[in-house]
């Protein structure tokens, strides 16, 4: 018989090894099997891996063992992570995994005030967890020193490009003293990405898990080809049904994400969104609401969404095809969390044909389609400019309503009030 790698033979300390039967976690997953020896060894790393590969306490226990206890309630570690949410989490785990360990750790994140996160700092911790820019201003008003920096990471690197942080990570990066050991983590490999790591580390390990295929291959996909106007009225009669009961739906725009919201909960549908624009506050109620089944739906925009940690996530609905493909991976790797399947269902319209064909091309599959009542053959066949997004500027809702709105979206209105037939899982393939 095989013989399993369990988190014994990993050499950690004791109090680390409590913490995690303590969770329940017995065996390293992948990520953790490959880093941790390497990273226990003072190695740079840099890690190919998307959340839900278990890649937090892949960098957490190393670290906690590493540290060192000279110089007290000095900062001797730094994560950067991309979101507030993605920050608190990894803070959460630098909770759960040193809970045996005197190790002081704080979180710091715009959007609300400095005040409590300045005071956290000013009593002295070990190991600060942040996002770029907050962390910055606060260096620049001298808040804190990244002089005794022994462990950085840089957690999620592809999306800290995507979102424009390559400044402030750069003027972070700069600080930092050189002697120290460096952890980068991405989801995605690119040039860009690649010229970033090579400048942060030296001699790093490699370590790539779940390749994104892998990772699609555990999730069923399917295609609703639909008319703008008849997006909503097929995801009412989806959620009708039973077995999605807690589904988390994408949006492009957070406009589009609220308006979501408020039409589901208007048809007794218990939703909430989440979007960069919200409060920290309004969008950790959200997020908690919904993993506690408080609420069936989340609706989330790519950035918000990014990295959330949430388990159970019966489907992940694509209300609208994002405009990178890597986008399409990310949002519905949110349903197959740790090795478990997940659906992923994701509505095209005639404007985003050539979004699915980028998204087919990425994944290197076509998607099956759905057979449903308001399948659109415009939008399955549309080629050329029918094809592509209409330009933002001259978008005119009611003139691209109107030239959307086949007699299948009148039949659908006036069949609103009719009992509704229980969805045909019938698949075409295209
Ligand atoms: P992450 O990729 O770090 O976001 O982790 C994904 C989820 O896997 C989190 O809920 C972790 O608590 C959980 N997890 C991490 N390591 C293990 C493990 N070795 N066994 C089982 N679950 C784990």
């Amino acid at each position: 018989m095989e013989h399993k790698i369990l988190f014994k033979d990993l050499k950690l300390i004791h109090q680390l090894e409590k913490a995690l039967a303590k969770q329940g976690y017995t065996q390293p997953t992948p990520i953790q099997l490959k880093s941790i020896p390497s990273l226990l060894l003072g190695k740079d790393l840099i890690g190919i891996a998307q959340t839900g590969t278990g890649k937090t306490a892949a960098f957490v226990l190393p670290i906690l063992q590493r540290i060192t206890t000279k110089h007290p309630r000095v900062i001797k570690t730094l994560v950067l992570a991309p979101t507030r949410e993605l920050a608190a989490q990894i803070g959460e785990s630098f909770s759960t995994y040193g809970e045996f360990l005197k190790f002081k750790h704080t979180v710091i994140f715009g959007g609300v005030k400095q005040g409590k996160q300045v005071r956290a700092l000013n009593s002295g911790v070990d190991i600060v967890v942040a996002t770029p820019g907050r962390l910055l201003d606060l260096m620049n008003q001298k808040k804190l020193t990244l002089n005794n920096v022994e462990f950085f990471v840089l957690d999620e690197a592809d999306r800290m490009l995507d979102m424009g942080f390559i400044h402030d990570i750069k003027k972070i990066i700069e600080r930092l003293p050189r002697k120290r050991q460096t952890l980068f983590f991405s989801a995605t490999m690119s040039q860009e990405i690649n010229k970033l790591a090579k400048k942060l580390l030296k001699n790093p390990v490699h370590v790539e898990v779940a390749p994104q295929a892998t990772t699609v291959e555990l999730i069923k996909q399917y295609i609703f080809f639909v008319d703008q106007p008849s997006k909503e009225n097929l995801l009412l009669e989806l959620l009708k049904q039973k077995h999605l009961n807690s589904v988390l739906i994408f949006t492009r725009t957070k406009h589009r994400a609220n308006k979501l919201a408020l039409f589901l909960n208007k048809n007794n549908i218990s939703s909430d969104a989440i979007h960069g624009n919200k409060s920290q506050n309004a969008r950790t109620k959200a997020i908690t609401d919904f993993k506690n089944r408080r609420i069936k739906v989340l609706v989330a925009t790519d950035i918000a969404a990014r990295g959330i940690d949430i388990d159970n996530i019966s489907h992940v609905i694509n209300f609208e095809l994002p405009n990178e493909p890597e986008s399409y991976v990310h949002r519905i790797g949110r349903t197959a969390r740790a090795g478990t399947e997940g659906t992923a269902f994701s509505f095209c319209a005639a404007d985003e044909r050539n979004y699915l064909r980028d998204i087919e091309r990425l994944i290197k599959e076509k998607i099956e389609v759905m057979d449903h009542k308001f399948h659109s053959e415009s939008a399955k066949t549309a080629v050329g400019a029918a094809a592509k997004p209409l330009p933002r500027k001259s978008f005119n809702r009611n003139s691209r309503f109107k030239r959307n709105s086949g007699s299948r979206n009148k039949n659908s209105s006036s069949k609103r009030n009719k009992p509704m037939v229980r969805f045909k899982y019938k698949s075409k393939k295209n």
